[in-house]
């Protein structure tokens, strides 16, 4: 290689770039003034986020079922919230998430005794996305009625296993509580966990490996994570039309650290774009 060749500016573009590993997202969308993961650019989480980390899924895209008996607007929602990561994953790993399949209420849901009883279910592997209609059950279920969505994913094979090779996932939403503003943000954190992530920190502290948020500046990328841990809901209960709902702050986008730790959770197994 002469020299000529190495400082034209090309080049030398090209070089920041894979330097960087980054492209700066612009333009009109979820993802603007956001860094995007090169597709196999290398990548590496900070050490005390590295058991954040749980097993991602083995085949893309994974199918996501969503229950019938949402109101069609929640189901546009749950579509739009599904397209955000799709759109990740496809510019940082060419590869889509989801595919949205056509809709499926689980016959026995809404009898379930816990949330855990979905796993000894015989459906299609894939992502169930269920509908909660009822503060009743969802206590019964054993959630807290400050509890806007639960994630289980069912696997034998521990939490910190490879890769799930046949995902076998349930997604409650708890659709009673949340008003319209809260539940596409809620989807979209629930979708974080479908995919591996645990919470970037937690309000409850102990727990997994994720900090206390309490214990991080304010303005960290942890902190202001879609996948934060979700206690800042607070339930308020009206008596009058005895009912609960759900108050917090909406979220409608991916962060900076939700990107990064889903790409390096893919890349580093090997699961991204080569
Ligand atoms: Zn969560």
């Amino acid at each position: 290689m002469n020299l000529k060749t190495v400082s034209s500016p090309r080049l030398l573009a090209y070089l920041i770039a894979v330097g960087m590993g980054a492209f700066l997202f612009t333009g009109c969308d979820d993802f603007a003034g956001l860094k995007i993961p090169e597709p196999g650019s290398a990548c590496s989480v900070a050490s005390d986020q590295e058991g954040t980390l749980f097993a991602p899924l083995a085949n893309l895209p994974v199918k996501l079922y969503i229950d019938p008996t949402f109101s069609p607007s929640r189901k546009k929602d749950i579509r739009r919230a599904a397209s955000q990561w799709n759109r990740l994953f496809q510019y940082s790993l060419h590869k889509a998430l989801f595919e949205v399949a056509a809709e499926r209420e689980i016959p026995g849901v809404k009898n379930y005794y816990s949330g855990m009883e979905f796993c000894g279910e015989n459906v299609d592997e894939g992502v169930y996305v269920v509908a909660e209609h009822s503060v009743e059950h969802w206590t019964r279920m054993g959630y807290s009625i400050s509890t806007a969505g639960v994630t289980n994913r069912c696997s034998g094979r521990g939490m910190f296993a490879t890769a799930l090779t046949h995902p076998h996932i349930v997604v409650y939403l708890n659709s009673a509580e949340l008003s319209d503003d809260l539940f596409f943000g809620v989807a979209l954190h629930e979708f974080g966990h479908v995919l591996g992530l645990d919470h970037s920190c937690t309000n409850k502290g102990g727990g997994y490996a994720a900090l206390p948020c309490a214990s991080i500046p304010e303005n960290n990328p942890y902190r202001r994570a879609i996948m934060k841990g979700e206690n800042d809901y607070r339930a308020i209960t009206n008596s009058n039309e005895n009912r609960t709902y759900l108050l917090g702050t909406p979220m409608v986008h991916l962060e900076q650290n939700d990107i990064d730790r889903s790409y390096c959770l893919y890349q580093k197994a090997g699961l991204g774009a080569k």
